[in-house]
């Protein structure tokens, strides 16, 4: 229809982008200006990499729960990563963050059929919070501003298992593996008059006590929590089903 490179219709498109580009700058600067004033920026779907993903925090849950469901049954979405690809080029808007465990067994994205794109995923050994997870998450609340945060725990966790062992056993381990095991011994404590199973109360607690070190460690997660866009809840994925059930 025209020269391209005289072409003035290309314009908008570019001007378009910039300002996709910059609004997460935006909202960084208002999140650093306070969450309440953040929680009264309006949302434009239409203008996001995945508009589908502009949900409420219980549709986000919602919308985890179901694609678990679908991963439990073996009936998986298709995903179409050639055309996800493109519309992810500009930017991301996840529909949820997960603080999972390093675990290769436990895959978020399969766990609940999720494609490129849909969730922010921070993963260390016993699914805890510590500084840099506490930033990569605020990071998805703030600038991403992702409408939950699922803290994803999982049956025979092999970082918890070694914190039991520390305290049952006296166990003791190389490197860097004892700050893992020192950070997950408290929620081992809290449980270890249990009885019958004190690995899978323990990875329980841990999850427990990650979901409220969340607001309590952040202001700017509980800021966006009390403002009520943003939930945040505990799973256990079961090993056998690939089931997460989800702590009340
Ligand atoms: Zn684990």
């Amino acid at each position: 229809m025209c020269d391209s490179k005289l072409c003035t219709h290309a314009q908008p498109v570019t001007r378009r982008r910039f300002l996709q580009s910059s609004a997460a700058f935006a909202l960084a600067a208002t999140a650093s200006a306070g969450l309440g004033a953040m929680a009264s920026v309006p949302v434009h779907a239409a203008g996001l990499p995945k508009p589908e993903n502009a949900v409420s925090p219980d549709e986000a849950i919602q919308r985890l729960k179901e694609g678990n469901q679908r991963y439990v049954s073996g009936v998986m979405k298709r995903h179409d990563f050639s055309h996800e690809r493109k519309a992810l080029a500009g930017g991301q808007n996840p529909y949820a963050a997960i603080l999972g465990c390093a675990d290769s067994r436990v895959a978020p994205e399969y766990t609940f059929d999720s494609g490129r794109g849909d969730l922010f995923v921070t993963r260390v050994a016993g699914n805890f919070i510590n500084a840099d997870m506490l930033g990569s998450l605020e990071y998805a609340v703030a600038v991403l501003s992702v409408p939950a945060i699922l803290v994803l725990g999982h049956e025979k966790c092999g970082a918890i298992a070694a914190a039991v062992k520390a305290i049952t056993n006296h166990a003791q381990y190389p490197g860097h593996i004892e700050t893992l095991v020192a950070a997950l011994t408290p929620s081992v404590k809290q449980v270890s008059q249990q009885k019958t199973d004190l690995l899978e109360a323990a990875i329980e607690q841990n999850i427990r006590n990650n979901v409220t070190a969340l607001s309590a460690q952040s202001d700017i997660i509980r800021k966006a929590h009390q403002a009520g866009s943003l939930r945040i809840v505990g799973g256990i994925y079961r090993l056998a089903t690939g089931k997460v059930d989800f702590l009340a």
